[in-house]
């Protein structure tokens, strides 16, 4: 019988929906019954488990589940709480659910910097990240662990700052507060466990994550397609943003013009369409690219 992959990942909320895409993305078909815990996938031999974000680090660090999608928030949370870090390890970065763990305070306070935190209360879900934060700064400040609605602990007068998760910064702004300070950057990050695993386990790995990094590389990556005047092909391939070998082409009936395709590896902007256009490149298209490999 082939080995089956079990991996964690959020039931619903903030990281499910970018979980989900990069599943499929990597050619697995997934069609939980509603309300079902766990669903074998169509693709590859691969279970998955729909559960809290919170509890994807120790399902995976038990061995409940070989691999999880959880936030590297958590994670370090997790880890800065106790032994069982070297349980798990980070096989991948994702590039989705990225968000930023900030101190804010409110906007017609007194608060306006780190230093500010000196003597103060701060509300937070992530408790042992902010104490080693404050430490590392040298501040002694109160840390009031909440849940959830982090935010209106100032209004309450249950806090004088706040550290929370930010992506927009409209719910500081609706609740009257401004951000002065990062304390960490977090993204999804795809963990498996610290164990020795038999080798058809690791080959199933390793075939998920050739997919895994043709879907994260072929995000930022376009192909280019334009017509330009023969004279001014140097000028232009040397604009393409990472494309390392650009193909060129006689147009027919056109001596004096080519056509050029490339691969560009970096984001194309519209600044560097508008110079390809100063150059004489005509006709440009710039298409998503859907699957890269090799
Ligand atoms: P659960 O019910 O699974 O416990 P939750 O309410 O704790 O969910 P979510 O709000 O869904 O958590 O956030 C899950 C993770 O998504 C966070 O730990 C963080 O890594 C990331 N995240 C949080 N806020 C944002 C945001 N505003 N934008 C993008 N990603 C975020
Ligand atoms: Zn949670």
């Amino acid at each position: 019988m082939s080995p089956v992959l079990r991996i964690a990942v959020q039931k619903k909320g903030r990281l499910a929906n970018g979980s989900m895409k990069l599943l499929e993305q990597a050619g697995l078909s997934i069609s939980p019954n509603p309300g079902a815990l766990t669903c074998r996938a169509q693709g590859l031999p691969i279970e998955l488990l729909f559960v809290r974000d919170d509890d994807i680090p120790s399902l995976v660090a038990k061995g409940v589940c070989d691999l999880g999608i959880a936030g590297e928030n958590v994670l370090r949370e997790e880890a800065l709480e106790g032994p069982g870090e070297e349980a798990l390890l980070t096989v991948r970065p994702l590039g989705f659910s990225r968000c930023t763990l900030k101190l804010a305070a409110p906007r017609d306070g007194n608060i306006k910097s780190i230093e500010d935190l000196q003597g103060c209360k701060i509300a937070t879900s992530y408790p042992q990240i902010l104490e080693s934060f404050l430490k590392e700064h040298n501040i002694e400040a109160d840390c009031v662990t909440l849940k959830g609605a982090v935010e209106i602990a100032p209004a309450l007068g249950l806090s004088d700052a706040i550290c929370d998760l930010v992506s927009s910064g409209a719910t500081l702004a609706a609740n009257g507060l401004t951000d002065f300070a990062t304390v960490m950057k977090s993204q999804a990050l795809l963990i498996r466990s610290n164990t020795v695993w038999d080798e058809a386990r690791e080959a199933l790995l390793a075939r998920l994550l050739r997919r895994i990094d043709g879907v994260i590389a072929s995000r930022a990556t376009k192909y280019i397609m334009l017509n330009a005047p023969k004279e001014a092909i140097d000028d232009i391939t040397a604009l393409l943003p990472g494309a390392d070998a650009p193909t060129i082409m006689p147009l027919v009936g056109r001596d004096d013009q080519m056509a050029v395709h490339a691969v560009c590896r970096e984001t194309i902007f519209w600044d560097t369409l508008e110079q390809l256009e100063a150059r004489g490149a005509h006709a440009i298209l710039v298409l998503p690219i859907e699957k890269m490999m090799g």
